[in-house]
């Protein structure tokens, strides 16, 4: 008799929960670019996933060549699967859209275990550490990522936005004060902005004049004036500078002593990120825009960050947000989960954060949650004094809308045990 392979896809058929189908679909209408994704089993549990930009790809990544991995296979074998995903995807690079459709396949596959075991996936995961968690509120506009064209915009080149409900992005740089007495009335403890986007995108990446530093400085001057050091600032530099804009950059919001500073060079050379933190002298956060385990070793290694920031639904699921978190806890640096990426990147996030103890932040989007999300998700973010708390149902926690999923719609693909 033949051993079995290397990461066999069933190695045990005691308790197998086989899949049957994979579907995936783009809510073009109220988030382009975003891809949700649902698994099926022979136990008729659905599992659910997503992820975000370039979803064609991602797509076809899932059906064309993923797909055939899962199909007929234990949807329990969950590191199974990732290991045997990640290391063929290796083979050619994997970070991308390979990693974004293994991150929607491994949320996916997660939920379908806490739906079999009927637990939260943060139980399954080691946890409860805590009931609650903190979260800030990143401050975009209601636009964001929204087209009822169906046209998609550039990552971290949006606009300042209209006023009116929840333009929060917009009443930064009009209505600060009201913008950060509301959020502390709220009960949130911090809010995150990006007030040096629309300088990046007028003199790109090698210089930012004062003129365009005072700008962006100015708004928070006035918070930390009117608000005191209760509220966290978080800057957002959506990697758009090089390292002496970003450098000039720091030092101007030195005075408003910004609980971290996000993204503030580009995320493509570790050593520089190390350089930044060491010539600004500026706590740092360090990056959803990581997509390897490796380099947030590195970049912990290189004490580089101060704070590490993890996206689930991109970094490879709930399997290596978690992982990454425990990486970081061995360093003595918490961790946050990023979102402005979907409704169940959030869920996944609050599902590790409740099982990790070094977990500090929840980022989330107002404007997002009290408008797209619901037309998304069959669960209520429900934001009091400043936390979330952890989700109750299993699994998950949430189910996606299934009116996304029909096969009129012209993103909806499928593929099933039968293809
Ligand atoms: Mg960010």
């Amino acid at each position: 008799m033949l051993a079995k392979p290397y990461l066999p896809p069933s190695p045990i058929d005691e308790g197998k929960v086989v899949v049957t189908a994979i579907e995936s679909v783009q809510p073009l209408e109220f988030f382009p670019d975003l891809l949700l994704v649902r698994i099926h089993t022979d136990a008729g549990i659905i599992g659910h996933g997503e992820t975000y930009y370039c979803a064609e790809a991602v797509q076809a990544m899932l059906h064309d060549w993923m797909a055939r991995r899962l199909l007929g296979e234990d949807a329990l074998a969950i590191e199974s699967h990732w290991r045997f995903l990640y290391e063929r995807a290796a083979n050619f690079g994997v970070r991308g859209t390979e990693l974004r459709a293994l991150s929607a396949i491994d949320v996916a596959l997660w939920d379908i275990l806490g739906q079999v075991c009927n637990q939260p996936i943060y139980r399954l995961l080691g946890g409860p550490v805590r009931d609650k968690i903190l979260v800030y509120n990143s401050c975009g506009n209601p636009q964001y990522g929204v087209s009822n064209t169906g046209r998609k915009g550039w990552p971290g080149m949006g606009t300042v936005g209209d006023p009116g409900p929840l333009g929060d992005s917009w009443k930064l740089f009009h209505e600060p004060v009201a913008l950060a007495e509301e959020l502390v009335e709220l009960g949130y403890s911090g809010l995150k902005v990006w007030p040096f986007d629309q300088a990046a995108i007028q003199y790109g990446p090698a210089r930012i004049p004062r003129s365009a530093i005072e700008e962006g400085v100015q708004p928070l001057r006035e918070i930390r004036d009117k608000v005191g050091m209760d509220l966290d600032i978080l800057v957002d530099g959506h990697a758009h500078f090089q390292l002496p804009a970003a450098l000039r950059i720091a030092e101007a919001l030195r005075e408003v002593e910004p609980l971290w500073l996000e993204d503030m060079i580009k995320m493509d050379n570790l050593d520089t990120v190390a350089d930044f933190r060491r010539q600004s002298r500026m706590p740092i956060s360090v990056s959803e825009m990581l997509l390897s385990r490796a380099d947030y070793n590195t970049v912990l290694m290189n004490q580089a960050a101060d704070y590490v920031m993890i996206d689930p639904t991109w970094v490879g699921g709930i399997s290596e947000t978690a992982r990454i978190a425990h990486l970081a806890q061995t360093y003595n640096v918490p961790v946050s989960m990023h979102d402005c990426t979907g409704p169940l990147t959030l869920f996944a996030g609050l599902q590790v954060g409740a099982a990790v103890a070094n977990c500090c932040y929840q980022e989330t989007v107002r404007a997002q949650i009290q408008t797209v999300y619901k037309e998304l998700i069959d669960t209520e973010v429900v934001i009091s004094g400043g936390y979330v708390d952890v989700p109750k149902g299993n699994g998950l926690g949430v189910r996606l809308n299934p009116d996304w999923f029909k096969p009129e719609r012209s993103t909806y693909r499928i593929s099933t045990i039968s293809d």
